[in-house]
């Protein structure tokens, strides 16, 4: 049998599984689900190219769907790529053997919420936005606020171990986890207990956590849920430099004086936002935000962190700033691409994690070095009481498609290099798919030998979304796509 009648096969086994309105095949379809949203993916999207075209992709509503389309695509050696909303930029979605992708925005059941013990229980293609609005609704916030709150789903924000812009109050994805359900390669179908912290040995929801899709497949998850905040205070503050500014954010971090937002622009981030964000004409404008269930909770923290703030050489800036910050948080990022949009110029983002004592030396040296390309800024966020995460932003320019390319790689490889060597880490969201995977190896020593042997054991025939993480390629089996390969 030609691989075409194979993948033909199973595309008719899927329309027998879920009926034919759940499978697609189309050419329009793959592309749309196949590509990568952002450059370089989109530049050769626009030229006509695309590396590869998933055969299918199908609309499962149910776990034992899941289960039953993996058995099928086990039994035939075809890899499946799982497909949340597709905001994820590190091509997580684009399959690099063709095969079947598993769209899961059809499981979206909320299936309770307990508001005895503080949990949601939810199914993986619930959207951020559409789970926020449902838990507002009955007391409760998520606590979990990415920049793609309006574009991304649950599954994805575990399998890509997301943080939230308020994950200093309410903690990362990875915090809020109670139990996940979901299914293996084999296509069995797992649930892990519910229990609160336990000591039963490693934890197998914290090694499926971040593992875009390679080592299982999750479905739902239970998750810790917060009292809705009664009051909120935002407020922005004036540092001279970045330096001053980090004390600041750790000294808050490191006193108990934890806020829910704390973000440090750097000076030319300060300058691009000014209009936007009402912040000084110079130096970094820190944008710092308290909220609590309870309103005198709230005002205590604030107070004290705010006059903290100031003893540390912060000029209060007033709640405008803070209140802009809550207002555009979301449009932000895209702002930046709208700035540059010309087509010779690229717009890309890093995000990287590191501890206090190298903050500003990896912010300094990543700054300096992409300047030797093209234009940075910074801003620094999601802070903890051991470090802080940095989010670059660059312009790169050039007229020929190839060059920019080029440049925008050497930034990326500059970057990573410089958070290897000072031991910073080389994601801090999102993930690492397959931009950030030929780096992981570096990064994790022995951890990525132990990966490499758990996903053989469990994926033997590599059909977990295949090529992702830097995990063995063997038994991948490149299938050729249904529809025809563009060059
Ligand atoms: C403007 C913008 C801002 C962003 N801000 C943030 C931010 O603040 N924080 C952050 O963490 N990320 C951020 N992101 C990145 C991205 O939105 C997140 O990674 C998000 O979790 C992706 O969600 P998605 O549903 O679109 O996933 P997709 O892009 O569809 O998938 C991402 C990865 O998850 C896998 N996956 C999806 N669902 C499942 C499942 N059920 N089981 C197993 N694997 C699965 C996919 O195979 C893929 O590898 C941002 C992206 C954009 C474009």
């Amino acid at each position: 049998m030609t691989e075409e009648n194979k993948i033909a096969q199973v595309i008719e086994l899927l329309v027998n599984l879920l009926g034919r309105e759940r499978v697609v095949s189309d050419h329009a379809s793959m592309v749309i689900y196949s590509r990568e949203i952002f450059m370089p993916g989109s530049i050769g999207l626009s030229q006509g190219k695309i590396q590869n075209l998933a055969s299918a992709v199908c609309y499962p509503e149910t776990v034992d769907e899941v289960s039953k389309i993996i058995s099928r695509a086990r039994a035939n050696r075809i890899p499946v790529i799982v497909f949340g909303a597709g905001s994820g930029v590190l091509v997580g979605t684009a399959p690099s053997h063709n095969g079947i992708i598993i769209d899961l925005k059809r499981m979206k059941k909320i299936r309770a919420i307990n508001r005895t013990n503080h949990t949601v229980e939810v199914e993986s293609g619930v959207m951020c936005e559409d789970l926020e609005r449902a838990l507002n609704q009955e007391g409760f916030t998520l606590g979990h606020f990415p920049g793609s709150f309006y574009h991304s789903t649950v599954g994805a924000w575990l399998s890509t171990s997301s943080a939230g812009q308020l994950s200093a109050k309410y903690g990362r994805i990875k915090d809020m986890v109670i139990s996940l359900e979901g299914t293996l390669a084999d296509g069995s179908i797992f649930r892990t207990r519910r229990t609160p912290r336990s000591a039963t040995g490693p934890d197998i929801d914290q090694i499926l956590l971040g593992s875009d899709a390679t080592l299982a497949i999750i479905t739902s998850a239970v998750l810790n849920i917060f009292p809705l905040p009664e009051k909120k205070i935002y407020r922005g503050f004036g540092f001279a430099d970045v330096k001053s500014g980090l004390d600041a954010m750790r000294e808050l971090m490191q006193k108990e004086l934890t806020p829910a937002v704390l973000t440090l622009f750097d000076p030319a981030g300060t300058k691009f936002n000014q209009e936007k964000l009402s912040g000084p004409s110079s130096g970094c404008l820190l944008v710092v935000g308290y909220e609590a269930a309870n309103s005198e909770l709230s005002e205590l923290r604030a107070r004290l962190g705010f006059e903290r703030l100031k003893q540390m050489g912060g000029t209060d800036l007033g709640e405008e700033p803070g209140l802009k910050w809550l207002e555009h948080r979301y449009s932000l990022p895209f702002n930046q691409s709208k700035a540059v949009s010309q087509s010779d110029t690229l717009v890309d983002t890093i995000e990287v994690s590191v501890i206090w004592k190298d903050a500003f030396a990896l912010y300094e040296k990543v700054v300096n070095e992409i300047s030797k390309f093209g234009m940075a800024m910074a801003h620094f966020s999601h802070a903890c009481r051991e470090g802080v995460y940095i989010y670059f932003s660059f312009a790169v320019s050039d007229s020929d498609p190839e060059k920019l390319k080029e440049k925008q790689q050497k930034v990326w490889e500059s970057t990573m290099e410089s958070c290897l060597t000072i031991g910073a880490s080389v994601s801090n969201y999102p993930g690492i798919s397959l931009r950030r995977a030929q780096w992981l190896k570096q990064e994790l020593g022995v951890g990525h030998e132990l990966l490499q042997k758990l996903k053989k054991e469990i994926d033997p025939d590599n059909i977990l979304n295949p090529g992702k993480l830097e995990l063995s390629q063997e038994g991948a089996p490149a299938r050729p796509s249904k529809m025809e390969k563009k060059e």
